[in-house]
């Protein structure tokens, strides 16, 4: 059965179509499950630092509304699913569960653009190719210590880090978050819109490794347009890839949904 929990809507400041059109399209597709999980709104202290591409605060119950709507009027065609993508920042992390609190929210899946906080000094995006053997670490740590929470679903794109240090370090980095992670019981994302759009995840090296230390593994469209649920050509590509590498992605029924409550 096909699904897809890696779905963005327009109010992400990037993403571009109506909500319905995403459904519609998921529908034409025969995706039987469609998770909608657009960047979720960040809650930073008093600073001028706004971040323009994702969800306002003020938009996620328009957001909630709107998908719950659409869930009704599509029932016998689609089940849709309303959840978050969102990253792990410890400074802000409070703040935003309890801002959940208020929503009617299906999952949460994480996505660590950023190493840092995002609005603070020491902050760094995740996909600029770097060699620093200390921001690598620094990545798989966030990250780890977000999924210890057990707040989140699955982890988007965990290959977003841009190594490009030596392979010896990336491959022992790697698979320690991977055993990590298979330990956690978290399921990994195989980003469909990285492959389409050649970034530089999904990490050849990253996935061989998954491949052999077994991580159940979920493909995600990551769409930002109706039309990406339609990418018939990237969809096989993704299975291609993982096929021949061994891995068959899990089904909807082996992915443990987290509720996000304060
Ligand atoms: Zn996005
Ligand atoms: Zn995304």
């Amino acid at each position: 059965m096909r699904y897809n929990l890696h779905t963005h809507t327009f109010r992400c400041h990037h993403a571009t179509g109506e909500d319905r059109a995403y459904v519609e399209a998921a529908i034409q597709a025969g995706i039987k499950v469609l998770g909608f999980a657009d960047h979720c709104p960040q809650f930073f202290p008093d600073t001028d630092y706004y971040s323009n591409f994702r969800m306002h605060p003020e938009e996620a119950e328009g957001y909630v509304k709107s998908l719950r709507q659409l869930q009704k009027e599509y029932a016998n065609d689609i089940r849709i699913l309303v959840g978050f993508e969102t990253e792990y920042y410890p400074k802000t992390y409070a703040k935003m569960i309890d801002f959940f609190s208020q929503l009617d929210l299906d999952y949460l899946i994480m996505g660590q653009h950023f190493i840092g906080n995002e609005y603070d000094d020491l902050t760094m995006y995740s996909s600029v190719e770097r060699e620093s053997k200390r921001l690598l670490t620094r990545y798989i740590l966030q990250v780890l210590e977000g999924l210890q929470t057990g707040v989140f679903t699955y982890i988007a794109h965990p290959d977003i880090f841009n190594y490009q240090g030596d392979d010896d370090f990336y491959r022992e980095q790697m698979s320690g978050f991977l055993r990590e992670l298979k330990q956690l019981d978290i399921p990994i994302e195989f980003n469909m819109l990285g492959l389409k759009n050649g970034r530089d995840y999904p990490n050849p090296l990253f996935w061989h490794l998954a491949a052999e230390i077994g991580n159940r593994t979920v493909i995600g469209y990551d769409a930002h347009q109706p039309e990406a649920l339609l990418d018939e050509g990237s969809y096989r590509r993704c299975r291609k890839i993982l096929s021949d590498l061994g891995i068959t992605p899990i089904g909807l029924e082996e992915i443990a949904m987290k509720t996000p409550r304060a």
